[in-house]
């Protein structure tokens, strides 16, 4: 009988199956497969029509387009069968991904590897079995375009050429559903963003409208009144027109990131006097007194990375911990092996756990921040940023407790020990 430990090696059957068969570059593999946000959807023409037509060449009972995800094999087309998914572990395809181009079995009677397996002892009772895999620019196989039939069979060079060129035309599909999802999504930001736009813009200019009718009045009575309520009106006005400024700033930078049209020019960079120095400015803006602490752990040897697009990247970081939080933000420097650990600590009004996994996309903002302004990009330029040049971030926090920003940025040294990092 069937079990699920590893399946035996046979040499006969073929030398490319691994005593595991999973790819080399398995997580990849996955992680692309998962982007083309096609797992668990509806059935589609485009697809259907390729199956329909290579169970028709190859003259099959089933013809399936299978996807091999973690743990199960599932269909995104299927003739001839019902079902809609099987575990990985019994599929055939798992086969065909690891071989990367066409595998034929003219007969699973004669597979010592196959033979037990339950889709042939049991429904469908696959006896013949050939798939082309799915292989994406990337060279990753997320699945095969499948033919099986309930008796042996033997491909001719035409059906078997036919069968690899339908399944391009399967990845084809793949990538032009990518493309148009991709546009579907760009647009949906485009509605918010401007809906969210005019919005915010809108507080900021009634106050900047109010306070300028207010001086104006203040100047023709000039005389009537102190000249603190003028500075006052000024200030106000001021400080709305940096908002926007501010704001307008963040949202060309985020859509220019969103285009590819910003790169990183990474130099050496010392980054302690640059903390300091952005420590220093933020220090000056605040109003209530409050400083960031700044520690440094250790020598710090120089990282390689774009000065500016790090000094924004902390800056956000920074201005969040100031902002969501009422006590002074933290700024810790340290060493890890071939990074520089820099960490952004506040013990503020922290996120709730299920806005965790949104926090990175465009225009989103906790359900906690009240009245707190922001327009929800910091996060997404600064994660832009850092990943632009070769850095990670990471976030931690507690809900009423406090937030956690670590980021980690190569130095100098570990890149010249790796030098195609940044080809
Ligand atoms: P802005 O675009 O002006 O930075 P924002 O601060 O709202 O606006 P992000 O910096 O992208 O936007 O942060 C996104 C959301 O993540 C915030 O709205 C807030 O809900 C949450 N957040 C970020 N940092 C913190 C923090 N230190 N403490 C609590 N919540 C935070
Ligand atoms: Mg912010």
């Amino acid at each position: 009988m069937y079990t699920s430990s590893k399946p035996v090696i046979k040499p006969e059957v073929d030398e490319w199956i691994d005593h595991y068969p999973k790819p080399r570059y398995e997580r990849e593999r996955l992680k692309e497969l998962e982007n083309y946000n096609i797992l668990d959807t509806l059935p589609e023409e485009a697809f259907d029509a390729i199956t329909e037509l290579a169970a028709s060449i190859c003259d099959t009972d089933i013809a399936l387009v299978s996807l091999v995800d973690k743990n199960r094999q599932w269909f995104k087309s299927k003739v001839g069968l019902e079902v809609n998914q099987t575990p990985r572990e019994v599929s055939f395809c798992q086969y065909t991904i690891m071989k990367g181009s066409l595998l034929e079995i003219n007969d699973t009677w004669d597979s010592e590897l196959l033979k037990n397996n339950p889709l042939v002892t049991g429904e469908p009772n696959i006896r013949f079995y050939a798939g082309a895999p799915l292989k994406t620019k990337n060279g990753n196989n997320l699945g095969t375009l499948c033919v099986i039939d309930s008796k042996p069979k033997k491909l001719d060079e035409r059906q078997k050429k036919s069968l690899t060129a339908l399944a391009n035309q399967v990845v084809a599909q793949l990538e032009l559903r990518h493309v148009a999802q991709k546009e579907k999504e760009l647009n949906r930001l485009k509605t918010k963003f401007v809906s969210l736009v005019s919005h915010q813009f809108r507080t900021p200019l009634t106050v900047i409208l109010t306070n300028a009718e207010l001086l104006k009045l203040s100047c023709d009575e000039y005389k009537g009144h102190e000249l603190s309520a003028l500075e006052k009106y000024i200030q106000m006005i001021t400080n709305q027109a940096r908002k926007m400024v501010d704001l307008m700033n963040d949202v060309l930078v985020f859509s220019k990131t969103t285009a590819d049209r910003i790169t990183a020019n990474p130099a050496p960079v010392d980054l302690l006097p640059l903390c300091k120095l952005l420590v220093q400015e933020l220090d000056q803006i605040q109003t209530d007194n409050r400083v960031v602490d700044l520690e440094v752990i250790g020598d710090l040897p120089e990282v390689f990375v774009d000065a500016q697009q790090i000094t924004n990247a902390l800056t956000n970081f920074l201005t969040n911990a100031f902002k969501y939080s009422d006590k002074n933000p933290r700024l810790v420097l340290s060493l890890k092996p071939g990074w520089v650990n820099v960490t952004v600590s506040d013990e503020g009004i922290g996120i709730p756990r299920e806005d965790f996994s949104n926090l990175f996309q465009p225009f989103f903002r906790a359900s906690n921040v009240k009245d707190i302004q922001g327009t929800g990009l910091g996060l997404v330029i600064a994660k832009e940023y850092i990943e632009m040049n070769g850095g990670y971030v990471d976030i931690s926090s507690v809900l009423g407790k406090g937030t956690l920003v670590s980021v980690l940025l190569p130095t100098v040294a570990s890149l010249e020990k790796r030098p195609f990092a940044y080809e």
